[in-house]
């Protein structure tokens, strides 16, 4: 799956005391199969920028494409965009339920009209990726600790079997065990599965190792494009 930004601009509040420009010109493209990266200080547009890329808000000015097809369009199925383009966000306690973790994952595949047969399947699929074992299935998200729910949350949207996985921030709250360990599982599906991966990071340390493409955000503009070596 492609996304392409084009002559994107985001405002928030606008024509009020509170607007803010969050985003300037936004111009990027990203092919299918590629592991990106998308670092930036706080407040630089990181989080506003990937909820363009599955139609979540709406750019003030420019035009979104997935696909070459324009999201804001009258043909875009929202929920199937929703599906297709897993957005995992930068505090995903919140996209969590009072209920257990393998239901927790099976939330987003019971929507998609499959079997129970393909929803366990999704859910094992989901869950395997990012390394929770059976013995998780029944806790509640709540009694996991930071980390491990940020996993959860990530198992809920792999299995609903995105073709492009982005992910803000995620591992906020992972020691450096758990990050290389959520990192390697990425890169894993990255080669095997060749889904496309959208990284966002504060921390140029973190994605340098593993991305293959990076855009630096600064101040809501997009100050570099390239490989991250340069
Ligand atoms: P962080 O690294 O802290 O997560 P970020 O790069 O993700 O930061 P954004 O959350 O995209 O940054 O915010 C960009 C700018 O837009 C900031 O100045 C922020 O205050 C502003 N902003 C973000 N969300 C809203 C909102 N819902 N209403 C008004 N302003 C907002
Ligand atoms: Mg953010």
């Amino acid at each position: 799956m492609s996304i392409k930004i084009d002559h994107l601009t985001h405002i928030y509040n606008e024509g009020t005391p509170f607007q803010k420009v969050a985003l300037e010109d936004i111009n990027m493209s990203i092919e299918k199969g590629e592991f990106v990266g998308i670092i930036g200080h706080t407040g630089s547009g990181k989080s506003t920028l990937i909820q363009m890329f599955n139609g979540l808000l709406k750019p003030t000015k420019g035009e979104v494409y997935v696909n070459q097809q324009n999201i804001h369009g009258e043909k875009i199925n929202k929920k199937e965009m929703r599906q297709r383009v897993g957005l995992v966000f930068q505090y995903p306690e919140y996209q969590l339920f009072e209920m257990t973790v393998k239901d927790d994952v099976a939330f987003g595949p019971k929507n998609m009209g499959l079997t129970k047969e393909e929803i366990d399947k999704q859910v094992k699929f989901g869950l395997d990726a990012v390394g929770l074992d059976e013995s998780y299935y029944e806790k509640s998200p709540f009694e996991l600790s930071g980390g491990q729910k940020r996993r959860v949350a990530i198992a809920g949207v792999l299995a609903m079997n995105p073709e492009i996985l982005i992910l803000d921030e995620p591992t906020a709250g992972l020691d450096p065990k758990g990050r290389n360990e959520l990192f390697e599982q990425l890169k894993k599906m990255h080669q095997e599965l060749g889904l496309t991966i959208v990284l966002i990071s504060h921390s140029m340390e973190d994605v340098a190792k593993y991305v293959e493409k990076l855009f630096v955000l600064y101040k809501g503009r997009i100050a570099y494009t390239g490989s991250p070596r340069e």
